[in-house]
């Protein structure tokens, strides 16, 4: 059901006032974990003055380590939702367990599956039940076919406003946190008619690569970028070395808006 050859025109998914797959560059951004209100708040406000409306925060975090921060859960949902109806913005946030499914959707307006649980079919099926977009990231390990049938739980449980995340791949190079798999993008384009989405962040895991990525991912046609913004990224709780802070953040969005222009 996902199959280009099955629907030959672009499924576009609708957030608030954004239009993914519209051919327009759109943006994710936010912090890596929920830490707190003015945390969430100043993050906003930033991208806000920016134009961009897509905010992304984690809650629920599927952190490596069981000792490593593991999010607010429920009680950071409920900030992103706050911070989100202040500033006339959308949340997406990652959904770890089914069971949390239900009560997340009213606070959500998109549901993120973490490269952890791209094959975690319960999930999936729960995230293809309900009526909201669903974000769905490739596995740390998935080849993109795998990643295709992730995406084919959801749609055929009756969901098909589902947005496609490379967010980079195992390898054996060491000099990124993953190797972006750049490829991906044009081929699940063709494969697919879901919009695709690069997460410059999880990939590369580094702040100076985050912007001639970005400018690659616009280039071989994704619909979205993905990055994380924090107001002090060095006392973050989670990936304190790879987020942006506001400065870098709006030096970063005034190059990327100048290139999408371009492009
Ligand atoms: C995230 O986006 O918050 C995240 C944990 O990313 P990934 O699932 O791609 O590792
Ligand atoms: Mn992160």
């Amino acid at each position: 059901l996902v199959s280009r050859k099955k629907k030959p025109e672009d499924t576009i998914v609708s957030i608030l006032n954004e239009n993914i797959g519209d051919g327009n560059a759109h943006f994710i951004m936010g912090p890596c974990a929920v830490e707190s209100y003015e945390q969430v708040k100043t993050v906003a406000q930033a991208m806000k003055k920016q134009g961009l409306t897509l905010m992304r925060g984690g809650a629920f975090k599927p952190r490596t380590s069981p000792y490593d921060f593991q999010g607010l859960g429920l009680d950071g949902l409920k900030i992103l939702r706050q911070v989100a109806d202040e500033e006339g913005m959308a949340v997406i946030s990652e959904i770890l367990d089914p069971n949390d499914m239900e009560v997340a959707l009213d606070y959500v307006d998109v549901i993120q599956i973490g490269a952890r649980n791209m094959h975690n079919f319960e999930l999936l099926k729960v995230a293809g039940a309900t009526n909201k977009p669903v974000l769905l990231k490739r596995g740390l390990s998935a080849t993109i076919e795998e990643f295709i049938y992730a995406a084919e739980y959801i749609i055929a449980q009756g969901n098909d406003q589902i947005i496609l995340c490379e967010r980079g791949i195992r390898t054996y190079e060491r000099a990124t946190r993953n190797t972006l798999d750049i490829s991906a993008v044009p081929i699940l384009k063709k494969e697919t008619h879901l919009p695709v989405v690069v997460d410059v962040t999880h990939s590369t895991g580094r702040k100076d690569l985050l912007l001639p990525t970005t400018k690659a991912a616009i280039a071989v046609g994704a619909d979205a970028v993905m990055a994380e913004v924090h107001p002090d990224p060095a006392v973050a709780l989670s990936d304190s070395a790879q987020q942006m802070d506001i400065a870098e953040f709006n030096a970063y969005m005034d190059e990327v808006k100048e290139f999408a222009k371009v492009v």
